[in-house]
């Protein structure tokens, strides 16, 4: 990608954690501690404060160092998770990523990384209900159709609010966490939204 591309993806995605940021925080009140708005925006401007240094660096590499900048900037479970995401992603990706089976191949690898690093799968009210589906339609899919991205996104995202979390600090409440969306699903499915916008020329 061009370094004007990639500042573009860091911009937009930065400016969504900030705009949502009360929302996401007041979901991980509700089943959490918190503090998911704060930790988002937190590593999105530790993101945005590196943006010309990662612009400059081959697709690969630059996820890479986003994902580091994530676990280095951020606390809470999220970062490390996220981080794993993006350094996976990167390690992943061919060096000149053309195809949509590139970037396909590239977020299941990373989506795969959260997994081991949650030690956690789909059904557990997490991030993952976004991301799981999302990689599965990437993976089969054979041109890019960025309105079934999102609608396969938001359906993940809907799908939390009636799951019993029984991974991450949700966990705790047990029952009581049913009722309320996961607030790092509501992420997963923002930052989508803002990666399709960009590539909808939005
Ligand atoms: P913390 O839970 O440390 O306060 P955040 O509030 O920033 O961190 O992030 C919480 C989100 O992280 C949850 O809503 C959930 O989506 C995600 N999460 C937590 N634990 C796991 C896990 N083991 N696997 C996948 N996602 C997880
Ligand atoms: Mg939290």
């Amino acid at each position: 990608m061009e370094p004007e591309t990639i500042k573009a993806v860091i911009s937009r995605t930065h400016a969504e954690i900030l705009a949502h940021a009360e929302e996401l925080t007041d979901l991980d009140q509700a089943i959490g501690d918190g503090d998911h708005g704060i930790n988002m925006k937190r590593g999105f401007e530790a993101i945005a404060a590196a943006a010309d240094t990662i612009a400059e660096l081959p697709d690969g590499k630059a996820l890479e160092k986003a994902g580091m900048t994530l676990v280095m900037s951020v606390g809470g479970a999220s970062g490390p998770l996220y981080g794993s995401l993006l350094m996976a992603m990167g390690k992943a990706m061919p060096e000149e990523p053309g195809s949509l089976g590139d970037f396909a191949g590239a977020f299941q690898a990373g989506v795969e990384a959260v997994m081991k690093r949650g030690k956690s799968q789909g059904g557990e009210k997490t991030m993952l209900e976004v991301l799981l589906p999302v990689a599965a339609l990437l993976s089969t899919a054979d041109s890019l159709d960025v309105e079934a991205v999102r609608a396969t996104a938001d359906a993940g995202l809907a799908s939390t609010k009636d799951m019993k979390a029984t991974k991450g600090r949700a966990s705790f409440l047990g029952e009581r966490s049913m009722g309320h969306l996961d607030p790092g699903a509501r992420s997963s499915a923002l930052l989508i939204h803002a990666v399709c916008d960009i590539i909808e020329g939005k």
